[in-house]
């Protein structure tokens, strides 16, 4: 959420920044065309080799859009020339883009995505046949009357909104980000509240997709795929930073295979996310990262060992205390067929041994980090669920 919220502050600022200094790139406009040919073909192969396919396909419309002004398409602008409708393809197609998963391009999935825009287009046509219908419907209350001429467009273009908000509030991505960025350009642009031509729009947008590319796939490199906290690799990457004051824990959940003996490996699973989330709340500016299987680490730079131990005392404590909540779908049974879908709830709890180290003169980041594992063994000899030095 963090991240998108940047991405769209970002993405307004460089929309406004265009704005003020419209008087100094005006006079290159011809070669900022030039060169969007090339930030189109760049995106549209960048993330389709990223598999952010729902980028590469608003480009590829955004990159018909913008030969079709340009009268580069054979059929001339006869095809676009209804403003309504093609505002309103648009918009719902960056919306539907939005609900749907990026999937490679070259597959059977392409095939639905294509299908998905032939169908986008002709709802939105026939959305514009029978509006005049509805309307006639709808005049007869006369409280509605002062909102009818909104239904046309503004309330399709409103829902497609909030389809995109909700979306980037649910999938938490940057490509929603950048589909909502465009979609407010795209509206925008046709209600004259931004008033640039569309060439360095278009350039803008662009520049904004290969950036979510690029970031995304760094976030995606980084950040490990169950727990969603930092990753191994970010843990090597943060030692290379390291200044020479710093303490390194290393956690792991205590009898961890038990608990996936009893109750399976999906709730184990759910079990390890929420207690990442949990160390992930450490305080005192130590950053969490899951090592790998049920083991964590913990780096406190500029931290002396006293000064760590009451922070993962507090944490072993929070994960001790966590009634963690886990949802199991239930099969059906006699009762539930006729009810709602019931789902069995039960509440668990782990506790997990700490042990940490801090780094001395001699002593490199790996040797540190040997160090309190050899602490962390010596917790689990001492009864587990404690923290050791
Ligand atoms: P202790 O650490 O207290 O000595 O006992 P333990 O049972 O936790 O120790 P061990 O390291 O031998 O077992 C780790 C277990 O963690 C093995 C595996 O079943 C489980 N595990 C590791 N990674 C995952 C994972 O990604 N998901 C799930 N569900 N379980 C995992
Ligand atoms: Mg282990
Ligand atoms: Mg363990």
């Amino acid at each position: 959420m963090k991240n998108s919220l940047i991405s769209l502050f970002a993405f307004f600022i460089s929309l406004a920044l265009i704005k003020e200094f419209q008087q100094l790139w005006m006079a290159k406009i011809s070669l900022i065309e030039q060169v969007l040919y090339g930030l189109f073909f760049v995106i549209i192969l960048l993330a389709s080799y990223f598999n952010r396919s729902r980028l590469a396909l608003s480009a590829g419309i955004f990159l018909l859009f913008y030969l079709n002004l340009s009268n580069m398409l054979p059929w001339g602008q006869s095809l676009f020339h209804d403003g309504k409708w093609l505002t309103l393809t648009v918009a719902a197609f960056l919306a539907s883009l939005s609900v749907v998963k990026d999937r490679a391009l070259l597959s059977i999935h392409g095939l639905y995505r294509l299908a998905l825009l032939i169908i986008v287009v002709s709802a939105c046509w026939y959305w514009l046949q029978v509006q005049t219908n509805i309307l006639t419907v709808l005049t007869q209350y006369l409280w509605l009357k002062p909102w009818l001429k909104y239904l046309t467009l503004e309330l399709p273009l409103l829902l497609s909104g909030i389809v995109l908000i909700f979306q980037i509030v649910r999938e938490r991505s940057l490509v929603v980000t950048a589909l909502l960025s465009s979609f407010v350009l795209w509206v925008g642009h046709y209600y004259q509240f931004i008033i640039l031509p569309w060439s360095s729009l278009l350039t803008l947008m662009m520049l904004h997709y290969i950036c979510v590319v690029l970031v995304d796939s760094y976030l995606f490199a980084y950040r490990d795929e169950l727990t969603t906290i930092p990753s191994r690799r970010a843990l090597n990457q943060l030692a290379l930073s390291l200044g020479r004051k710093y303490t390194v824990a290393m956690l792991d959940i205590d009898h961890f295979k038990k608990f996936n003996d009893t109750y399976g490996h999906d709730i184990g699973d759910q079990v390890l996310k929420l207690v990442a989330s949990k160390l992930a709340q450490v305080k005192g500016g130590g950053k969490a990262f899951r090592y790998g299987g049920e083991e964590f680490t913990i780096v406190f730079s500029g931290k002396t060992p006293e000064q760590a131990l009451p922070l993962l005392e507090a944490v072993r404590q929070a994960v001790q205390d966590y009634e963690i909540v886990i949802r199991q779908p239930q099969r059906k049974t006699k009762k539930s067929r006729t009810g709602k879908k019931s789902t069995n709830v039960k509440t668990v709890s782990v506790t997990i041994s700490i042990g940490f180290a801090a780094r001395t003169s001699k002593l490199g980041f790996e040797q540190t980090l040997k160090l309190a594992d050899q602490a962390l063994y010596r917790a689990k000899k001492a009864g587990r669920n404690c923290v050791s030095e």
